[in-house]
């Protein structure tokens, strides 16, 4: 099949990538770089089955494909509120885009879509028919109302004009090819673990989530891809943890002598997570595999290979 993967250059899209070449598919990958690399793409670049455009979505483009994974928008609070008018921008007027170009060409369309839906959270954990405590007019909305929004728009283009959507809705996931200035949590304690820094715990840690390791959220995509349910369909690892705990840990693994420290918790900042994922289990008979020590461990090499080469 030939593919086209929106942020395609990010953290997920480039994880996605790899998997579908793997398997034999053509892929396009369309991204403007905001907060993707080239690196994370560089060994499919000589490839015949593989074509990287520079493209910003909010602007429309005419392509043939069969399928489209829209991933393209920045999922860290710090880069996503940086510009929050393009933040919304990308999500309204690039998912419009995207979900256009499906119908044009009759392309399934998958939304990545986030637990941020769902919003500070009076419901736990979380299952996919509760409808949210979203605040829309504070610093996390032009994400969170922009992803409701493009959940609407998928539902809509699918109900009026009959596109074949899927639409998933992640929570936390980490791994390699984080940025190390990408301002989540797990990359952001690595890096200052690594970097011999304090770890910056925002609040009293007592705040919670719930994290997934990046490959079993791709097995995840595609499989819901390529099933007959169109969601919405909550992906994520149920194990959840304060993140008090989670600094402890990393502290542990990397650096036991490094310093916790505490800073003031970000407006609007959900006080717990957890994905009820039975839906997903029973549509797709998928769970996660990895523990957050293993994937830890793995994320930990990749920080570590990348901030000491630096050095060098
Ligand atoms: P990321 O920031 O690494 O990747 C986003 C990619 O989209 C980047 O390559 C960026 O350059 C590109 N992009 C942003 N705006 C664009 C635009 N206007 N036009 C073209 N390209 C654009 O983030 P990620 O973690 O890989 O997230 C991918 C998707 O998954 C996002 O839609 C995000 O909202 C969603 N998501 C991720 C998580 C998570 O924990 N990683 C959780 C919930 C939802
Ligand atoms: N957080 C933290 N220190 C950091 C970065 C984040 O304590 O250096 C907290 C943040 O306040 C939130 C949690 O970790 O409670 C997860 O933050 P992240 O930005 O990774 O994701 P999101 O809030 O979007 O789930």
């Amino acid at each position: 099949m030939r593919i086209l993967v929106t942020g395609g250059a990010g953290f997920l899209g480039s994880h996605l990538i790899d998997r579908l070449m793997a398997q034999g598919h053509e892929v396009v990958c369309l991204d403007n770089f905001y907060t993707g690399t080239k690196r994370n793409i560089l060994k499919w670049l000589d490839n015949p089955y593989f074509e990287l455009i520079r493209h910003d979505i909010t602007e429309p483009i005419r392509l043939e494909v069969d399928q489209i994974y829209h991933l393209a928008c920045p999922a860290s609070p710090v880069h996503y509120q940086y510009n929050p008018v393009k933040t919304i921008k990308t999500n309204v007027i690039g998912t419009m885009n995207m979900l256009g170009l499906a119908k044009r060409v009759k392309a399934r369309f998958f939304l990545a879509s986030t637990s941020e839906v769902y919003g500070d959270p009076d419901v736990h954990p979380q299952t996919e028919d509760y409808r949210g405590n979203v605040n829309c007019i504070g610093i996390r909305s032009c994400y969170d109302e922009g992803k409701r929004v493009a959940e609407t728009l998928s539902f809509d283009y699918h109900r009026q004009n009959g596109v074949d959507i899927r639409v998933v809705r992640i929570f936390n996931t980490y791994g390699p090819r984080m940025l190390e200035n990408d301002g989540r949590v797990v990359s952001n304690f690595i890096a200052q673990a690594l970097r011999n820094e304090p770890l910056t715990v925002y609040g009293d840690g007592s705040q919670t989530r719930s994290f997934c390791y990046v490959s079993d959220l791709v097995e995840g995509f595609i499989r819901l891809m390529n099933c007959d349910e169109i969601g919405p369909m909550n992906l994520g690892n149920p194990g959840e943890y304060t993140i008090l705990e989670l600094a402890q840990k990393i502290q542990h693994m990397i650096n036991p002598g490094a310093e916790i420290i505490f800073k003031p918790l970000p407006q609007d900042d959900p006080k717990q997570r957890q994905p009820d994922i039975t839906r997903a289990k029973n549509w797709l008979g998928w769970e996660p595999t990895v523990q957050l020590n293993q994937g830890l461990e793995l994320t930990i090499k990749d920080f570590r290979d990348r901030i000491e080469g630096n050095k060098q």
